[in-house]
């Protein structure tokens, strides 16, 4: 009885050691910078991700986001994330005084202080090689934006990508 009971405490102990060390996610890092939005897929959805007005949610907004896009960006998707989750945070879901300029200055600059270090420079990349919206006189060139996301990150302290950007 005593051999069993010994065995029984080494198994538990050996399965609590396992659920400690076994990774929750690949981008762990703080939850602080999300808001308290669902996010939603939808594979038909014709861009990355966007922010939804939706009396339902306890933020007044959803997040819907291309799980496909999402799978092809890799880990930029958790970066376009965080800016969703900014937009709500800052909430321009809300007042729309502020010009679509500034609210993308503004949603990336919060994605550039929130989101994990890693998913900026993958997003950095991306802007770096051309990838950004189309839509130029908002977000401006996707060079001017990679250039403005690692300037952001680096005053937050949250850049890792190389020291000269
Ligand atoms: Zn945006």
């Amino acid at each position: 009885m005593k051999n069993f009971l010994t065995i029984f405490c080494f198994l538990l102990l050996a399965a609590c050691k396992t659920s400690v060390v076994t990774p929750i996610s690949t981008y762990p890092s703080s939850t602080s910078g999300l808001t308290n939005s669902p996010e939603i897929p939808n594979p038909n959805f014709g861009d990355i991700a966007a922010v939804f007005a939706d009396n339902r949610s306890p933020t007044g907004a959803v997040i819907v986001y291309n799980p496909v896009i999402c799978q092809r960006i890799g880990a930029a998707c958790i970066f376009f994330k965080y800016h969703e989750h900014g937009h709500i945070a800052l909430g321009h879901h809300v007042n729309s005084f502020v010009t679509p300029m500034i609210r993308e200055r503004d949603a990336d600059n919060y994605a550039a202080q929130n989101a994990p270090p890693e998913t900026i420079v993958v997003a950095w990349n991306l802007f770096n090689n051309g990838g950004s919206s189309s839509n130029w006189h908002t977000y401006g060139s996707p060079r001017d934006r990679a250039k403005r996301l690692c300037l952001f990150a680096k005053q937050a302290g949250n850049w890792s990508g190389p020291d000269n950007c």
